[in-house]
């Protein structure tokens, strides 16, 4: 058989491509349990139903689009990823392994399928809207306790509690999904690359690096700009900056990364000496220790306790899934920074792969992320190849 990518990849893509996007940055804000959301959720289950695909939600509200019934059928093979996305961000993290997920079920005898193959849509991976990456697949998996996660807000104090209510799902519904995850013999992510590591159009993933996100709750005191002299203020921007410095510095003398990519600042006026400042840091490494003392450096410099909002251990895929997929598509492996639902699904004791396709630049997260046409058609026919050899 040939793997040439069918027509239906464009078509999707240009299906996807105005939704949730933003005419000033170019850039895509699809948060999760928004309008935006929805309105992918239905692209999903329109696609699905094209193909006669059975769709079934679970107690988290992720899609899963099966060719068969994995309960009378036996575990299936489950290919997929996500469609919400970072603020700004690029159409190719999370939307590019559901497209191909679909395009590369196209171009396959599905009679000659031995097991289900399901496509998985996840909600809220980017962890965007309510601080929490990967919530969907957390919640199946038991790892996000479902109390705290309906008493998460947004930025505007919207609980997840209301926002999965606003969007017609059921908030007590949440939970560890045992019947859901039972389904899931082997999950595969195709995924775009987000750093410059890949110099081939497919590549294997190997782990996926310690990561996590905590919040350091800088306090001062709110006082006049223009009056109070510079002895007298408490003033927790100053803070922030050495808060940011040492994050820099941590990073480097660990040999880790870590970011403050976001803020909130009381009360935010041109004017005022900050009352409270809110940063969020994310930090990665290669190594968990590394990652830990990184965070405690950074603690010390904010002369406060950083609290820990989400951690994900070292995590390594399953080396016979890896070791075949890349000798099946003479891929090379490489690990990642980035966090995936498929490294919460492979903690969580399900055989687990990732395909990444090559990033040009290593721009993600941002408007600018691109993949080649040609790179993303190679991703395509290795999913295929994957799943006739997998299923
Ligand atoms: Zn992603």
């Amino acid at each position: 058989m040939s793997f040439e990518p069918s027509g239906g990849f464009d078509r999707m893509w240009a299906d996807l491509a105005p939704v949730g996007r933003h005419p000033g940055t170019g850039g895509y804000r699809r948060f999760a349990w928004t309008r935006e959301d929805a309105v992918l959720r239905e692209w999903f289950r329109g696609e699905a139903d094209q193909r006669a695909l059975d769709v079934v939600a679970d107690r988290a509200g992720n899609l899963w689009a099966w060719t068969a019934d994995p309960d009378t059928a036996g575990p299936g093979l489950v290919v997929g990823s996500h469609l919400d996305s970072v603020p700004d961000g690029g159409a190719f993290d999370g939307p590019l392994g559901i497209v191909s997920a679909f395009a590369a079920l196209d171009l396959l005898d599905r009679a000659a399928l031995r097991r289900p193959v399901g496509i998985a849509c996840f909600a809220d991976e980017e962890g965007a809207r309510f601080g929490v990456a990967c919530a969907g697949s957390r919640l199946i998996t038991g790892v996000l306790d479902p109390d705290r996660a309906r008493s998460l807000t947004d930025d505007d104090g919207t609980t997840m509690a209301e926002a999965l209510t606003a969007a017609g799902q059921d908030p007590t519904a949440l939970g560890r999904d045992d019947e859901a995850l039972r389904r899931v013999g082997t999950f595969l992510e195709l995924h775009v690359e987000q750093g410059r590591a890949l110099d081939a159009p497919v590549g294997v993933a190997s782990s996926i690096w310690p990561h996590g996100r905590w919040r350091l709750d800088l306090r001062g005191r709110a006082d006049h700009a223009g009056t109070t002299r510079l002895d007298d203020r408490q003033d927790p921007m100053l803070t922030l900056a050495a808060v940011v410095l040492e994050a820099r510095a941590a990073a480097e003398r660990r040999g880790a990364l870590a970011t403050v990519g976001k803020l909130r600042v009381e009360p935010n006026g041109v004017n005022a000496i900050p009352s409270a400042v809110t940063a969020w840091l994310d930090a990665r490494g290669p190594a968990e220790d590394a990652v830990r003392a990184l965070v405690a450096d950074v603690g010390g410099a904010a002369g406060t306790e950083p609290v820990e909002e989400s951690w994900t251990p070292d995590t390594r895929f399953d080396p016979q899934l890896r070791d075949r997929l890349a000798s099946l598509l003479d891929a090379p492996v490489l690990p990642t920074g980035a966090g995936h639902d498929a490294g919460i699904l492979a903690a969580a004791g399900v055989p687990t792969a990732m395909l990444f396709v090559r990033n040009p630049t290593g721009v993600s997260h941002s408007p600018a992320e691109h993949a080649e046409p040609a790179d993303c058609a190679a991703g395509v026919g290795a999913l295929a190849r994957a799943i006739e050899a997998l299923a």
